[in-house]
């Protein structure tokens, strides 16, 4: 997938192209933000303001190669960048819980009009690799009741009124741990939106996992 090399079973990357791809590393309990001290724990934000959700776990860096083979994944429908990223990601997200795994998977909805173009969700695929890797239920516990223009193109304000009220939660949560899962993490506006909806549906903890998180 990168250097041309033959891949590993199953995966289209081969093994040193693997070792190579930039890990996140020390980072925000909360937001998995990359902080510079080992020192600190959280980031002057989640200090400030901590976020609706308990935690994120996040493996790589949005940089290159992960930005390029995340966007040929989502814009090129490069899906086999989505299952090497996911599977070669596995490991992070297994190792990250010590205790127990959370109770149940969920994927960030697109749009119904976005999916239609896109033809498939991102973070459906991310979540299917990942439930399946980790034994762990997948549900479509939210969907999209509106349509909001992408939010690349705006500051963190922004992003955060774009969001308001797009989100609905298709059922009762009953305490239980979900994982949301997102294929990027950026000013984390997203995150904060779902998780209100699902904290308010019933839900226990909500914890965001992402591929990559944006330094
Ligand atoms: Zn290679
Ligand atoms: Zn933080």
């Amino acid at each position: 997938m990168l250097c041309g090399d033959i891949g590993q079973p199953g995966l289209d990357i081969c093994h040193d192209c693997e070792v190579d791809l930039p890990r996140l590393g020390h980072h925000c309990q909360h937001c998995a933000l990359p902080l510079p001290s080992p020192e600190q724990t959280l980031c002057g934000h989640c200090q400030l303001m901590p976020p609706p959700f308990q935690r994120t776990v996040a493996i790589y860096l949005y940089q290159y190669p992960v930005a390029e083979l995340i966007a040929g994944f989502k814009y090129n429908r490069q899906l086999s960048y989505g299952k090497v990223l996911s599977l070669t990601g596995l490991n992070g997200f297994v190792s990250a819980y010590t205790y127990e795994f959370p109770d149940i998977i969920t994927p960030i909805p697109l749009h119904w009009r976005r999916r239609l173009k896109r033809g498939f969700n991102q973070s459906e695929q991310i979540a299917t690799y990942l439930a399946k890797g980790m034994d762990i239920p997948t549900l479509p516990l939210l969907q999209r009741s509106q349509f909001t223009p992408p939010q690349q193109q705006l500051d963190a304000q922004q992003r955060r009124q774009n969001l308001r009220g797009a989100f609905e939660a298709t059922q009762n949560l009953a305490g239980q741990c979900v994982a949301v899962v997102d294929d990027v993490m950026t000013t984390g506006a997203t995150a904060t939106e779902v998780s209100k909806v699902l904290l308010e549906a019933g839900a226990g903890e909500v914890h965001i996992w992402v591929l990559a998180r944006t330094p």
